[in-house]
């Protein structure tokens, strides 16, 4: 960890995931004059795209989720390794966990998302996410022990979005039989946000895999060995996982920002409505002029965007308006096995699961040749 500047002049960045640390690695590498101030509390990044991965063992810690002190010093960044409780724009201020105080010159808050369990009773108590690398050691450790079961075993698996498609299709495989999988949904198909080839091949790859899907079905409540389902049935489950949905992550802000759907308004531009130089990018930000996913793809080009705007906004040249690209979807479905749409590509299986995965690890364009790891991707260009 690198001491931060005093100074007000920095540039401060709030939450070191794919926006921010796009959005660094873009000032790093054209604008180096301009301080930068990091803070994030994980001493990891983690590659959510990757962590199906992680779990099979199919790829290494130190490839999805690399060490953030590695990262920021061979970026040249200042990091505190801390979260932000309280920020005050009129003041250009903020507060940390630890009681310090720091003030900026621009701030860029991306600060991701969190769990969304829709006010569910037992969810927080009796349930498992997948976020991050403690999520897959704790799922690592039902699977070992519901493959030493002798008994009927189910885990149950809320949300049949990305993630909860991937998850289940990867958990099949891991424990090839110890268990019975249950993908509950309550909409009424599959991978409502997905393209049609990448929904077909995913209710393919659940059905190879004996996995049942219960559509139209809302958990009601769950509890620590049964999940009550509307209309009035229940499953007994040896594990949860709850994908069922998310939401910004929230800080208090002075004054009270505007709010689009839950998430920080932004403009266009992706500065904060009403705001001189705060920005807010990825899952914690929501533009009312377009509908960007809540992805990883659109907070690492929004990153490269906002450290132009950023920028730009030193110079004191006017800021242009962002505009997506989207690159297609890539699904991981089992080990070995995957599918893919975009550019012009449909594809499935193993060349696909190859493609998706060199496709992430080198994160292609921009990545020197031969990078393997997500931190050499955060390190490339
Ligand atoms: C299992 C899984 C698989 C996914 N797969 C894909 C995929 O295949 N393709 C895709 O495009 N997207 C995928 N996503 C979504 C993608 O990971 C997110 O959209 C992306 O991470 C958003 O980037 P972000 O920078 O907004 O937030 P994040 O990458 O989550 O980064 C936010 C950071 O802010 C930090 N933070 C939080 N609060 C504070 C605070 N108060 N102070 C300081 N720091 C703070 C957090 O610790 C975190 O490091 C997946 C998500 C999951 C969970």
């Amino acid at each position: 960890m690198t001491s931060a500047p005093a100074s007000t002049e920095a540039t401060v960045v709030i939450g070191g995931g794919f926006g921010g640390m796009s959005a660094i690695q873009t000032l790093r590498h054209r604008h180096p004059e301009i301080p930068v101030v990091l803070i994030e509390p994980r001493q990891r990044f983690i590659f959510q795209p990757l962590l199906y991965e992680l779990l099979s063992g199919e790829l290494q810690p130190w490839e999805v989720t690399p060490d953030l002190n590695q990262l920021t010093a061979s970026l040249g960044v200042s990091w505190l390794r801390d979260s932000v409780v309280s920020i005050d724009t009129r003041q250009r201020s903020l507060t940390l966990a630890s009681g310090r105080s720091l003030t900026w010159r621009q701030l860029l808050i991306t600060a991701g998302s969190q769990p969304n369990d829709y006010g569910t009773p037992g969810v927080r108590e009796h349930s498992l996410s997948f976020r991050d690398d403690d999520d897959v050691q704790r799922l690592r450790q039902r699977i070992a022990t519901l493959k030493k079961r002798s008994l009927d075993s189910a885990l149950v698996i809320v949300g049949a979005g990305a993630t909860g498609v991937e998850l289940a299709c990867k958990l099949a495989d891991l424990l090839d039989g110890a268990a019975a999988l249950h993908l509950i949904e309550m909409g009424s198909s599959i991978l409502p946000n997905s393209t049609a080839f990448n929904r077909e091949q995913a209710s393919v790859a659940l059905e190879r895999r004996n996995i049942t899907v219960h559509l139209n079905t809302a958990v009601t409540a769950v509890e620590a060995e049964r999940v009550l389902l509307k209309p009035g049935t229940a499953i007994r489950h040896q594990g949860l996982i709850w994908t069922a949905g998310s939401q910004a992550v929230s800080i208090p802000i002075l004054p009270a920002p505007a709010h689009h759907r839950g998430r920080l308004n932004i403009e266009a531009t992706l500065r904060m409505e009403g705001q001189e130089a705060v920005f807010a990018i990825g899952d914690i930000s929501g533009c009312p002029d377009a509908n960007w996913p809540a992805t990883a793809q659109v907070a690492m080009q929004q990153g490269a965007a906002v450290a132009e705007a950023l920028a730009a906004q030193r110079r004191g040249s006017p800021l242009q308006p962002f505009e997506f690209m989207d690159r297609g979807e890539m699904l991981s479905l089992g080990v070995g096995d995957a599918s893919l749409t975009g550019l012009g590509m449909t594809l499935a299986g193993p060349i696909a699961f190859q493609i998706r995965r060199a496709t992430y690890l080198t994160r292609l364009p921009g990545a020197s040749l031969g990078l393997r790891s997500a931190g050499a991707w955060l390190l490339g260009r």
